[in-house]
This record gives C-alpha cells, sequence and structure tokens, in this order.
C-alpha cells in the first residue's frame, strides 16, 4: 500500500540531509528568505529549466530566448509603475515597495538602480531588438528564465516564499484581437509543463482572479494554485497584460515599440504572460514525488520523481566492495554510461539493500547491481546486469551492450 504524506517538515529535513536545498547562509545562522540548491538541488532545478526552455523556446518555431541584465536602468521600473506601485501593506497600513534598491557607480556618481523583481522587464526592453534581428510575424513570444528579487516582508514556507528567487517567464506578443485565443493556449501550455514534471493535474486548482486583486498591468489573471502541504497557494500566473508594458515603455522612452505587419497599419502588440516560479515548481515537484510505502515489512521514503526531472537517473552498484573482479567491471560499466548519462552515481556503500534505500530517498528511478553471473558464473548470464526499478521494485535483466539505449529511452519520458 502506497500512501503520500504530506509532513512538509519531512520534506525540508530530506532535503538538507541529502543534499538537495540548504539554509541560505547557514553557519552564520541563515539570512531570512534565502536558501542554497546543494549538489542534488542544482541536478533537478536545472531539469525543470532545461524541460520548460525545451518545451517552450526551443520546441517552438515562434519563441525567442534571451538572458538580460538583473540591473536595468531605473527609467524602465519606472515606466512599468513598479516604483511607483510594486509595494505590499505592512501591518499598520503603511505600503512597502519590495523591490531591492542598490546603488551603481562610485561616490557622488552613484545612482540609484533596482534588482529586477520580475524577468519580464528584461523582455520588454528587447522587444525592438528582438523583432529587428529575426523580423517575426505576430504572434511571437520571448522566453527567459533568471533570478529576481523581491525585499518580501514575511518570507516564508521553506522556498515557497523567497526575497531571491527564479523565474521562468514568456511575453507572448499579440494582435489584439486573438488575445483569447491565445490565452486559452497558453493555459493549456501551463497544464502540459505541470504534467511534464510531474505535478498531477489533481493538486493543481484555476483561479480567476476578481477585479481590484490584479496587478496593476492586468486585464485579465488566473493564478494556477497547488496543494502545497501547508496549503492551497499560488504555483504560477498567467496574465494578459494587454500593451500596457509596450506603450509605457514606448512613452517614456521616445522609441517606435510598435510592430508592422507587412501591409498593415502599425500596432503596439498586446501581451499574454505565463510565469513561473522556479522555486515554487521545485517545491510542487518535491512535494508530489514525496512517497512512502511499506516494501519488505518496512517503510519507506522515496521521491517517486518523474525519470525526465530525476536527478540522479541511474546509479551503479558493484555487488560487494570487497572482491575487486566485480568492482573494476561496475567500474567499466559506470564510466561507459555517464558519457551518455551524466546524472550517474556510483554507490558501493553498504549492502544492496541499504543503497536501494538510499537511491529511493532521492528519488532515482534505476539501480543497476553487477553481480557473479555479470562476470560469467552463470555462462548464459555473461555481461548482463540487474535493473531495479524504484517504483516496485521489479528486477530485470539487461545486456550491458543495450544499457545505455535502455536507459536513455526511459529517462526521456
Ligand atoms: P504571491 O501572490 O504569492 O506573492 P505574485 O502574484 O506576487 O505571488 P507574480 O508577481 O505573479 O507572483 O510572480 C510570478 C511567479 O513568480 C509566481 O507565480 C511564483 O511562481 C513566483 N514568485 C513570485 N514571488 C515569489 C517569491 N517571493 N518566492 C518564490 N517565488 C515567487
Amino acid at each position: 500500500m502506497e500512501e503520500t504524506s504530506n509532513g512538509m517538515e519531512k520534506i525540508v529535513s530530506l532535503c538538507k540531509r541529502r543534499g538537495f536545498v540548504y539554509q541560505g547562509s547557514e553557519i552564520y545562522g541563515g539570512l531570512a528568505g534565502t536558501w542554497d540548491y546543494g549538489p542534488l538541488g542544482i541536478e533537478l532545478k536545472n531539469n525543470i529549466k532545461q524541460l520548460w526552455w525545451r518545451m517552450f523556446v526551443q520546441g517552438r518555431d515562434d519563441m525567442y530566448g534571451l538572458d538580460a541584465a538583473i540591473i536595468m536602468n531605473p527609467k524602465a521600473w519606472e515606466a512599468s509603475g513598479h516604483v511607483s506601485g510594486f509595494a505590499d501593506p505592512l501591518a499598520d497600513g503603511k505600503m512597502f515597495n519590495t523591490m531591492f534598491k542598490t546603488s551603481v557607480g562610485a561616490g557622488e556618481e552613484a545612482t540609484t538602480a533596482y534588482l529586477r523583481p520580475e524577468t519580464a522587464g528584461g523582455i520588454f526592453v528587447n522587444f525592438k531588438n528582438v523583432v529587428d534581428s529575426f523580423h517575426p510575424k505576430l504572434p511571437f513570444g520571448i522566453g527567459q528564465i533568471g533570478k529576481a528579487f523581491r525585499n518580501e516582508i514575511a518570507p516564508r514556507d521553506f522556498i515557497f516564499r523567497v526575497r531571491e528567487l527564479e523565474q521562468m517567464e514568456i511575453e507572448y506578443f499579440v494582435q489584439p484581437a486573438e488575445w483569447k485565443e491565445k490565452f486559452e493556449e497558453w493555459r493549456k501550455g501551463v497544464h502540459a509543463f505541470n504534467e511534464a514534471v510531474g505535478i498531477p493535474q489533481s493538486a493543481v486548482h484555476e483561479l480567476e482572479v476578481p477585479d481590484g486583486e490584479r496587478a496593476h498591468y492586468s486585464k485579465r489573471t488566473i493564478d494556477f494554485e497547488f496543494d502545497f502541504p501547508f496549503g492551497r497557494k499560488e504555483l504560477y500566473g498567467l496574465a494578459y497584460r494587454t500593451d500596457f508594458d509596450l506603450s509605457a515603455h514606448q512613452k517614456a522612452s521616445g522609441q517606435d515599440l510598435s510592430f508592422r505587419p507587412e501591409g498593415e497599419e502599425p500596432v503596439v502588440p498586446h501581451v499574454i504572460e505565463p510565469s513561473f516560479g522556479v522555486d515554487r515548481t521545485f517545491l510542487a515537484v518535491l512535494a508530489s514525488a514525496y512517497t512512502e510505502d511499506e516494501q519488505n515489512g518496512e517503510t519507506r521514503v522515496f521521491l517517486k520523481f518523474k525519470p525526465s526531472v530525476a536527478p540522479v537517473k541511474a546509479a551503479v552498484f558493484p555487488l560487494l566492495k570487497n572482491k575487486p573482479e566485480l568492482v573494476a567491471k561496475a567500474r567499466e560499466i559506470y564510466t561507459n554510461l555517464k558519457k551518455d548519462i551524466p546524472q550517474i552515481m556510483w554507490d558501493d556503500n553498504g549492502n544492496v539493500g541499504k543503497r536501494y534505500r538510499r537511491q529511493d530517498e532521492i528519488g532515482t528511478p534505476y539501480c543497476i547491481t553487477v553481480d557473479f553471473d555479470t562476470l560469467g558464473e552463470t555462462p548464459q548470464m555473461l555481461d548482463t546486469v540487474t535493473v531495479r526499478d524504484r517504483d516496485d521494485g521489479e528486477q530485470e535483466r539487461v545486456a550491458v551492450a543495450d544499457l545505455a539505449a535502455y536507459l536513455l529511452a526511459k529517462i526521456r519520458v
């Protein structure tokens, strides 16, 4: 019988123990709202980002990628309304602007600038550059993954509400008349991404954000909420930003940011913005994967990651650590596999049962054991290994020559 536990403390403790996420600046007592991604965390995070990038940027002909500077000319944030409006209410009702201020330059030359509170700003100021370089047709979009900073009044719930966050954002530029149709397309795109990273549809709920509660730039917003262990909270947002940003930047910069379809009147495109938080995706993927079941009469904790996001795709073991011929064969198999599948791990600590537990706990989908049959003790099994499946514990005998192809076919899904 399988049971999914929702204890947040269990997830936080597993993350620290097994090297997914550590408290930021921990040896100095930490710094509120900051977290550091450890060796397994960075692999999981990169897998999530790569999946997103492949799905929404590389996988489409109407999308362009971008990596804009974090510190922008402050005039951009004045024009977008963030300097005057990006604020949260304090307990005593006083509004507090949550943009992080910094200064650029030295001495009297120094000027105030901001760390970007969302990656979107960098996309809008590059709209004209991308149009001039690539001459796309409407609709088209620009996608970007990067850090954003918000001086949250009350950071909390592990990596859910942090002060240094990462976003994956798309500004999708459309003809004003087609915004509803494109909004619906991106709504489906959000669900497709959840499916790809292993966030179950049943735990995601759409919330139509009512008038008066939307961000200052939005005419329609859907929040995609997830059932986090601490409650139902926003995972992603999908907003119709109209021509608010391009028109505001056009006015403030004096640059023409209209789009000129061939033979048609110039138009300032309207924008559909799907905005994904990397840290919240990471947490939702972890919470969705966290599972406890019973195997061989013992409680087992395992992360049921989709193989495509799992930080370690497979682990290779010699059955016994003190048999040089087993270790040498296992090493050879490990080294060869690593060329095709870099996210692979070597483990020869303790007995095989303990290794399985350890790999289950970090969500490794496949464990490969090199035993005496691999070396030919049973002649017809020469050069075969045992591949054990994380979820059901089933074992299969696979020829070493087929191993890379066997694993690659499984981990791409
Ligand atoms: P919230 O209402 O939870 O403060 P928001 O509506 O301000 O979020 P957006 O401005 O729409 O968030 O940002 C887009 C996405 O960026 C969010 O859906 C979320 O995934 C992520 N995000 C925003 N703020 C944070 C934060 N402080 N920590 C982690 N992720 C965040």
